[in-house]
């Protein structure tokens, strides 16, 4: 497959970044080091940066010749409080904090291109390579995009690329349209007067109301919900009770829904607090409920998907460019910057999930195979939308 040569010849400088960048792993917003590392590897190369943005972000600018287009490329820095058990040389030196979905290499990949693209100069335009902290959980794409991301970097389009387990190393896969889902949170408090465990007829018992909830919330995604539409609606935490003989006063229920669609978050919201309340009404309860709605879906616009299908066609090969996958009921932050501006998520193979090589395992580890090939697909891209 054509790697671009000169991004062969430091394949092995971009291996010893990545297991650099993965044996000191940092968890959202305290990416100091790993920022610092960025700005350094930056500025080597001649590249200017503001520092800064949502607090650990670092965005370097590259122009070349006179033309007034530009693009971003964009890569994500954090980690994940999961114990490594990879058992690897470069493992993680930071106790209960590890590189788990890949972000050292998708830093590192996009390093790389930045230094092969300042070296060759080779398209007309402006190339943003945006270093955002706090991918997982903590919704950095937002605070980018608030710190004033897109005012201070005009883009006609964002590009975000993520290793995929399971996709064979050497292929890609993108699709237009919803690529990833979106990650609402609720939660719902059953309150009581509880009772003594043995004479339940004195007070009133959320644990049985909770049960008939949990049940009656599996309707959702099959009676509500379109089913052509994709919907999860998951239970993930429930708490209360801390002893055999009370009937508690209080149980909480926490989940989330999962959804591509935006105008499913009302019927889901909706759905959730009606039947919430219907089953409190009839156990004699009261409920409280809330409902967040932190990350949209991540929808990838037509023209720069075309753009992206392209590049990593020349890369890749037309056959090793899988458009039919179907969309991930996972999320991914870099939606927030989707909303904002059209743009292109990629997926990169990262080779088998065997061996525990799936995302956000303790064992997993990202495939440094593949980091050539995903600087390299960078690369073309800035080169063939930005022709010099
Ligand atoms: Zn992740
Ligand atoms: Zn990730």
């Amino acid at each position: 497959m054509p790697i671009l040569d000169r991004i062969a010849e430091f394949h092995a400088d971009m291996t010893a970044w990545r297991r650099d960048i993965h044996a000191h792993p940092e968890m959202a917003f305290k990416e100091h080091r790993t920022s610092d590392f960025v700005a350094a590897k930056l500025t080597e190369f001649g590249i200017p940066i503001d520092r800064g943005l949502a607090g650990t972000g670092v965005v370097g600018t590259l122009r070349c010749g006179g033309g007034e287009r530009a693009i971003a490329l964009r890569a994500d820095m954090d980690a994940l409080p999961i114990h490594e058990k990879t058992g690897c040389a470069h493992a993680s030196t930071n106790h209960g904090v590890m590189h788990a979905c890949g972000h050292d290499g998708h830093t590192t990949m996009l390093l790389a291109a930045a230094r092969y693209l300042a070296d060759t100069r080779n398209f007309d335009g402006t190339v943003h390579f945006v270093f955002q902290p706090a991918e997982e959980n903590e919704c950095g794409g937002q605070a980018m995009v608030d710190a004033g991301l897109f005012t201070r970097f005009p883009v006609e389009a964002i590009y975000g690329m993520h290793n995929w387990p399971g996709v064979p190393v050497g292929a890609f896969a993108v699709r237009s349209g919803p690529i990833m889902a979106a990650d609402d949170k609720f939660e719902i408090t059953i309150s009581s007067r509880g009772a003594h465990a043995a004479m339940p007829h004195l007070g009133d018992d959320p644990i049985v109301a909770a049960g008939a909830l949990i049940g009656a919330i599996q309707t959702i995604a099959s009676r509500t919900v379109d089913p052509q539409e994709g919907v999860v609606v998951s239970l993930t935490q429930m708490h209360g009770g801390n002893t055999w003989n009370v009937i508690p006063e209080e149980v909480v229920l926490r989940g989330t829904c999962r959804y591509f669609k935006s105008g499913l978050r009302q019927v889901l919201e909706t759905a959730l607090r009606r039947i919430s309340e219907g089953v409190a009404a009839t156990h004699g309860v009261r409920v409280s409920f809330t409902y967040r709605k932190p990350i949209p879906p991540a929808v990838n616009a037509e023209q720069p998907t075309g753009a992206a299908a392209r590049a990593a066609a020349l890369v890749a090969g037309e056959a090793n460019v899988h458009r039919d996958l179907p969309p991930s009921m996972g999320c991914e932050d870099f939606a927030f910057m989707l909303a904002a501006r059209p743009g292109c998520y990629i997926w990169i193979g990262n080779g088998p999930t065997a061996d525990g090589r799936s995302l956000h395992s303790a064992r997993y580890d990202f495939n440094d195979e593949i980091l050539p090939l995903g600087a390299s697909y960078w690369c073309t891209l800035v080169e063939s939308v930005l022709p010099g």
